[in-house]
């Protein structure tokens, strides 16, 4: 697994803002977006691309274009949904899927209620949009579920990670799997109900307001 905590006083300075409890829903989703196309930039550095011939005014030359099969966004519902703007903006001819993922408190294991992808991944470059990385199981499950429909890599957008979620990564996603985790910030700890602290509280809340 290759593990990228942007490192970028614009990336730092939007964060500061995100964090605060009195930023208010309409200007965190617009950082959110803001962050999120920075931090694309960064997640997309080893999109495959193939030569293709251009002319300029001036003279024929040869230039790139990104490859196919066309590269899969996959925003983990709900508050994934934040952040697809921010990663369509820069990468406008992606396919988008979604993927709905919950915990069965009973049993605690991840449920998929929802999916909209193609079954065949086979070749398909995928990015997997959910702004917190806490204990790691929605994301070890959306991994696998990709890879199991033959995705060829997989890089996960975050914007806040917990220790805890990353070294859960590490131990349990498939070795053989080629995965990259992104993320804005590295914070100190999880919380006795799974909060990251300090964090930015629960992010669907803040993007969306409170469902009872
Ligand atoms: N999900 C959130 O929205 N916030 C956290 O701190 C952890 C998980």
């Amino acid at each position: 697994m290759k593990l990228t905590v942007l490192d970028h006083p614009l990336v730092d300075h939007k964060l500061t803002v995100l964090r605060d409890k009195n930023t208010p829903s309409s200007l965190f989703r617009r950082l959110v977006s803001e962050l999120v196309t920075l931090e694309a930039y960064e997640a997309t550095r080893d999109l495959a691309v193939e030569d293709v011939p251009v002319e300029t005014p001036v003279a024929p030359t040869v230039g790139k274009r990104i490859a196919g099969p066309r590269p899969l966004i996959v925003p983990i519902l709900r508050a994934g949904l934040g952040m697809l703007d921010g990663m369509t903006s820069l990468l406008p001819t992606a396919e988008v899927g979604f993927l709905g993922m919950k915990r069965d408190e009973s049993t605690l294991d991840i449920i998929t209620y929802a999916n909209r992808l193609p079954d065949d991944l086979s070749g398909r470059q995928c990015f997997l949009l959910d702004p917190m990385l806490a204990t790691g199981g929605t994301l070890v499950a959306a991994i696998h579920y990709l890879h199991e429909r033959g995705a060829k890599t997989i890089t996960s957008l975050n914007i806040i990670a917990a220790p805890e979620g990353i070294k859960r990564l590490r131990e349990t996603v498939d070795s053989s799997i080629d995965f990259h985790v992104l993320t804005c910030a590295l914070d100190d700890h999880l919380n006795e109900q799974a909060y990251i602290v300090p964090g930015l509280g629960d992010a669907g809340d803040r993007l969306y307001g409170v469902v009872d």
